[in-house]
Parts: structure tokens; sequence; C-alpha cells
């Protein structure tokens, strides 16, 4: 009998920076690596996150999913952790100690926590997920207890890099485990995934201590308070913000529910050593000068919902910009995100804060390799296969060129998006079927709830505004009794739109008394009568509000 087919799916994170996840195969059996989340573009209105569409899973009513691994704990590979949970109860995962951490706290958050099992493993640790035996190795990253695995199959070893890049200092002094990938080389590698995010940038990641530098220059020269915006997750970072803290004789906040909890979490853990009394309730920031302040906040991606950009339009309710207030931006923008991450950063300058930001000053530095290093990812696996991954398109020719000039056959290199499966059996891999792929929207109101089409309105009422009328009518003549009642908002001043409004008026009476309006149910009335205004605004305006009708019958 033929063995079981091996699988691939990516089903977030290829084509896009952000949602990472994918599903591993063989024959009936599978195993989930990463389930993150993205955070919308700056034209996705209202939405507060983006989840991996994984029906592929749901409809697979075949397949016995073992577990969840985690690589480490950034949002892009945990944060949509409880949406899955809840869809597949039961599933265990596993993690590392600070990733668990992070994922216990989402766990907790989303009410699911009961509904998983969460088995912790160290870097080096070699974990069995059902029939998959999987090699864990420690890699550097921008947050401590990041891991790569090798993960083994019937047709061969694949090695996933993680988010990585070659810290030869890095901060928690835990380096690179370059030993186990060459000694996975000498085993022979089927195929190697690699995080492709600087695969445009040629040369080495500096090392995450340069930051330290950057920082003790801001802590020696600020007058005032100082800010630093990084991600929730960015224990490192709060780390060695709260050592110059102490060193320079300041108390330390932290703003942003995450991240608080982050905090919490992590000094419960010792993974995070900040004294008693350094550490003060944002609310009382106010009891200390300036300049025995440090306050830590969320919001480096110009996200509205976070602190940081909330505070740059004085609508946080605890925080404001203060004239010699120092923001340090640790963070690089996501692609996507730079407009919303520089328009934030203007606002805060106009507020008269002294904003830094890498480039200004390197008070950040990438998590993620450049081509040498990933080159020497290459070098030292010599994958048969490749597979980039953890890019925008661009980042993943970059990086199958990369693969190319390291000598895997063009042909063994697979550029490909969300939901393009990858097959395996004993002749080797492919490209395969196409399974869904794409985006769900999360908000407030829910999962999915929102779809494309609510986007789409969002921007229009953004772009345009809306136009309401409101009109009573007999129900038996039809006949409109008295005026029709317009509000609108973001659209025209009314007062200086008296002629558009009268042609708004009489476009109600001709169709609600005249040729259409008759004999029509209400629903179809009113939306006859929708698109003769939307038509007359247009004409008149070159816009289209949103336009609502209401028809009360009396
Ligand atoms: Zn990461
Ligand atoms: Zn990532």
């Amino acid at each position: 009998m033929a063995k079981a087919k091996l699988r691939i799916i990516p089903l977030g994170g290829l084509g896009e920076i952000g949602k990472n996840m994918t599903v591993f195969e063989v024959g009936n059996d599978a195993f989930i690596l990463d389930t993150g989340i993205m955070f919308p573009a700056n034209d996705m209105h209202g939405v507060d996150y983006i989840i991996p569409d994984f029906r592929y899973l749901t409809e697979r009513k075949d397949l016995k999913i073992h577990g969840t691994v985690f690589t480490h704990g950034h949002e892009d590979h945990t944060g949509a952790v409880a949406h899955v949970v809840d869809a597949f109860p039961g599933v265990p995962i596993w993690a590392t100690p600070i990733t668990a951490a992070l994922l216990g706290v989402k766990l907790r958050d989303g009410h699911v926590n009961e509904k998983t099992k969460v088995n912790v493993f160290e870097a080096g640790d070699i974990i069995q997920v059902g029939p998959f035996k999987i090699e864990s190795f420690h890699v550097t990253h921008s947050i401590p207890d990041c891991v790569g695995f090798g993960i083994n199959t019937p047709y061969g070893l694949i090695v996933h890099s993680g988010d990585y890049k070659f810290d030869n200092s890095p901060v928690d002094g835990k380096k690179p485990d370059y030993a186990k990938l060459a000694s996975f080389s000498e085993r022979g590698v089927l195929l190697l995934m690699g995080d492709s995010t600087n695969a445009d940038q040629p040369g080495w990641t500096p090392s995450e201590s340069i930051v330290t530098g950057a920082f003790d220059k801001v802590f020696r020269e600020a007058h005032g308070r100082i800010m630093v915006a990084t991600f929730a997750s960015h224990i490192s970072r709060i780390q060695q913000v709260a050592t110059f803290a102490e060193l320079y004789g300041r108390k330390l906040a932290i703003a942003g529910h995450s991240m608080t909890e982050n905090v919490k979490m992590a000094r419960k853990m010792g993974i995070l050593n900040i004294n008693e009394d350094t550490l003060i309730d944002l609310s009382r920031i106010h009891d200390y000068p300036a300049h025995k302040i440090v306050i830590m906040l969320t919001g480096s991606q110009g996200e509205p919902s976070a602190v940081l950009s909330r505070m740059s339009v004085g609508q946080h309710r605890q925080l404001d910009v203060e004239r010699g207030d120092t923001i340090i931006v640790s963070a690089h923008a996501i692609p996507g995100n730079e407009e919303m991450v520089y328009r934030t950063i203007n606002r805060l300058f106009q507020r008269g804060a002294d904003v830094i930001y890498d480039p200004i000053a390197p008070v950040h530095v990438s998590g993620h390799a450049r081509q040498e290093e990933m080159r020497l990812l290459l070098n030292l696996t010599r994958p048969k296969f490749f597979l980039p991954v953890h890019g925008e398109l661009r980042h993943l020719k970059e990086h199958a060129k990369l693969a190319i000039q390291s000598g895997v056959p063009a042909e063994n290199v697979f550029v490909v998006e969300n939901g393009v499966v990858i097959e395996g059996d004993k002749h080797g891999l492919r490209v395969g079927e196409r399974v869904p792929g794409g985006y769900v929207f999360v908000d407030g109101s829910g999962v999915g709830e929102i779809g494309r089409a609510v986007i789409r309105d969002r921007e229009t009422l953004a772009h345009d505004g809306f136009l309401m009328v409101s009109v009573n009518v007999d129900r038996d003549t039809g006949e409109v009794i008295g005026d029709p009642e317009i509000i609108s908002r973001g659209f025209v001043f009314l007062r200086d739109a008296d002629d558009l409004m009268q042609q708004v008026k009489s476009t109600v009476y001709n169709v609600l008394e005249n040729q259409n309006g008759r004999g029509r149910n209400n629903g179809k009335r009113r939306e006859y009568l929708q698109e003769s205004i939307s038509k007359v605004l247009y004409n008149e305006t070159k816009r289209r509000p949103m336009v609502f009708t209401i028809v009360n019958e009396q």
C-alpha cells in the first residue's frame, strides 16, 4: 500500500505579513503550526483584527488534528488562538514557557482556557504530537523563547525557521542553535520553510543589543517624561526600559490592557525583573515630577484603538501628551501600517512631544533575518526543496532568488500564497490544489459577522457620509403626509444646500405619489426611493453618500 500523502497548507502568512498559520498533514493526521492575527490596514474601517480563514479545517471532518504548536509569542503567531481553540475544543497546545504564558493570557481573555491543555516544552526538546515527531531548536528574534522546528515525515525532514535572525550577542544571552541546524543537514533536509520578512534587505540585521545604546542616550538627555511604545508582547523591550528606569531613578507605569496583563504574567514567571517600588499604577503618574516618569504603552503600529494613537488625538482617558514629553516608537511599521504610524507620529509632534523613532535613532532593530542570514540558513540546512514563508509576495520572490543562488534547483522552489497546498510523496514535493485562505474580520460585534460588504459600507460612510430621509404616507392613498424629514452627516452642510434638499424632497414626492410609488410593497418602495435619491445626489455633487429611507405608513 502506498504511504499516506504529505500535505502542507499555509492558511495565513504567505503573501502578507501577519496571521501566520500552517497545517501539516500526513494522511488523515494533522497538526497546526501557529495561529496568528493581522492588524487591519487603514482602509478596513472599524475592523479590530483579522484572523486566518480556517474553514478548510472545519470542513475536513475526516482529519484528526493532534495539536497546535507555537514558534513564539508574537501576535502574528498567537493572536487567533482563542478562536482556533473555540473551533477545535480538546486539541492540545505545545509552546515554550514564555510563549505558553502569553497564550495563557489570551485563552483566559477568550474564556476558552478550559477547552485545551497547554503542554510546555523547552527549546531543544523533541515533542511528539500524535504521530508527528517534532524537534524544536532555539532561534533568536525580538522576544525570548523563540523556536523553529524540524518536522519528521515519512518522506523526509521539514525544517521551519520560525521568526528568526542570527543574533550572536542577544540580550538574554541565548544564542541561535547552529549545531542543531547543522545536524539536520547531515541527516538530509527535504524542505526548508524560511522567514522572508527582510528578504529585500542586503547584509545582516544588527543585534538587539544596539538598542541599549540608543535608549541610554534618551534616558540621559530627556528632561520630561519618557514614553515608550512597542508591541504588548515585547517582553525584552519592557525589560530594557525597566532596567533604564531603575538606573536613572524613574518610576515605570504601563498603559494598555494587553501589556499590563503581559507584565503581570512575566513578573510572576520571573522572566521580567522590575522592583516593586519602580512599578506604579498609571493613575499615579501625576504624583511624581515629569522627569521621574517612564510610561510604556501599546500602539506602535498606529492601531486606532491602542494607547498611542488615542493619546495622539487627545482621546485617552488617563494620558495626555505634554510639552517636553519624549516619546519613543520602538517598532518598525509593519508593511501596510506605515501611513497610520507616520500620521500618529505627526500628531504627537503637533501636541508638543519630541518623537524618536528609527531611523532618527536605532530605538528598534528588526527581529528578522536579512539576506546574508538567509543565505547562512540555506547553507546550513542545504534543503532539497524550499518554501519561503512569512512575507508579502515581493519578499517571498526575493527569498526564492536567494535559495536558487544558494543551489536549490529553481523547479524545487515554491512561491505560493495562502491556501495553496504543497503535496509530497516518495517522488518529491509539488504544488497542489487550492483551498480557501482568505480573511476573517473580527470587530466588537463578533467573528466573521462583517464581510467585505460591511467594510465597503464603512468606507462609503467615511468618504461621503450619509443622508437619511424619513417620510410619512397615507396607508390607503399613498399620499405623502407633511414634509419629509432629511438628516445628513459628513455629506453636505444642510443649511448651505437648499437647492439640493429641494430636489431631494421633490424626488420623494415624485417617487411616492406618481409613477412608481403606488402598489409597491413598503420594502420595494423604500429601495426604489433610495436609488432615486442616490441618483439625484450623485448627479448634483458627484459623491455617493449612503442613503437611508424610512417610509412610515399612517
Ligand atoms: Zn515574531
Ligand atoms: Zn511573525
